[in-house]
């Protein structure tokens, strides 16, 4: 897509600190990084979202995170790794293709903001009313 900053990087347009790379994917390390290591990993494929991309580019993105994660894993050893994939401005995505945020907690670093949240008991009802909705709205593939 002409005016997407991600698929410009696909293209060498922009240049990125590449972390691995195979026929469908690009992992590349995030220039904002929430903790170090921080990486990002889309489809070479245009998509904008979960809604929008192909299975394939979606078996491949996730099968090259567990070849990344396995790598973060050895290289900084970390106390753990968080995926983190935002769909729609409501969510703060910001760049319009798809991406997997992989965000390790090097060892000493402070808990990632969006690990620590609050455990309240939801009211069942609610919970079970809302699921209700959402299992009923299943498509059957
Ligand atoms: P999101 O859309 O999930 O909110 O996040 C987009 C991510 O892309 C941000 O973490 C931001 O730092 C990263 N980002 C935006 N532009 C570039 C870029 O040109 N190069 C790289 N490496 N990362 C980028
Ligand atoms: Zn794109």
């Amino acid at each position: 897509m002409e005016d997407c900053i991600f698929c410009k990087i696909v293209k060498g347009e922009i240049p990125c600190t590449k972390v691995y790379e195979n026929d469908d994917v690009l992992a590349f390390a995030d220039i904002n990084p929430i903790r170090d290591g921080h990486t990002l990993i889309i489809p070479k494929v245009h998509a904008e979202n979960i809604w929008e991309i192909s299975g394939e580019s979606l078996t491949a993105i996730h099968l090259a995170s567990r070849k990344v994660a396995a790598a973060m894993k050895k290289a900084l050893e970390p106390e753990g790794i968080a995926f983190v994939q935002l769909n729609g401005r409501g969510v703060n995505q910001i760049v319009m293709h798809y991406h997997l945020h992989l965000v390790p907690r090097p060892k000493g670093a402070p808990e990632l903001p969006l690990t620590g949240w609050e455990m309240i008991p939801g009211d069942m009802e609610k919970i079970k009313e809302i699921a209700d909705d959402i299992a009923g709205a299943v498509q059957i593939a």
